[in-house]
């Protein structure tokens, strides 16, 4: 059984591979794992303001009407939501735990060294809740960030935001085809 697992592995990398090969510029990238349910909980951490609840459920409600078959749901899960401190430049962090080929758990934390902002606008000198929490999402379904500075800074996916970023709320139609292809 340990063979043909890792066996397994071996073909999932090459097909990864060979796709990049063949398709050099990156729609989305991915890991190759997926939750063996197409309903996932999320819960926030009674550490999350009370005040973020409508940009969170914004941010999950955008990914669940992004045309897949997949929903993120409120619900009493380990798959929790944090407002904590990471170190400087970071944001937020998810972290995902996988076993036997599936995603098991998600968290992500939301870096308290930094003020947050909900407003509709965006807040100067503050991350943007929903934006960074819509972004954090696609990494609960394991895509990855993009790093192309001349293709991908539009996506929800790109790894970097600014403060006052708002536009990682709305999905570039790459973000959409890589829920797509994931949950179909
Ligand atoms: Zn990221």
């Amino acid at each position: 059984m340990k063979n043909g697992k890792k066996s397994l592995i071996g073909i999932l990398l090459l097909t990864v591979f060979l796709v990049n090969i063949t398709a050099p510029v990156s729609a989305y990238t991915y890991s190759g794992y997926k939750w063996n349910t197409n309903y996932v909980g999320y819960q926030k951490d009674s550490s999350i303001p009370g005040s973020w609840s409508s940009a969170i459920s914004a941010a999950a409600n955008t990914w669940n009407n992004a045309g897949s078959t997949f929903s993120f749901n409120p619900m009493i899960t380990n798959n929790k939501l944090y407002y904590a401190g990471l170190e400087s430049g970071t944001g937020a962090r998810t972290y995902q735990t996988e076993n036997n080929g599936h995603l098991t758990r998600c968290t992500t934390t939301f870096n308290n060294i930094y003020s947050w902002s909900t407003s509709s606008g965006g807040t100067s000198g503050c991350l943007d809740v929903q934006s960074v929490a819509t972004h954090e999402f696609g990494h609960w379904l394991w895509l990855y960030d993009l790093w192309d500075d001349s293709l991908d800074t539009e996506k929800t996916m790109y790894h970097y935001t600014g403060f006052n970023e708002i536009k990682k709320r709305t999905l570039d139609s790459d973000d959409i085809a890589g829920i797509r292809s994931i949950y179909y």
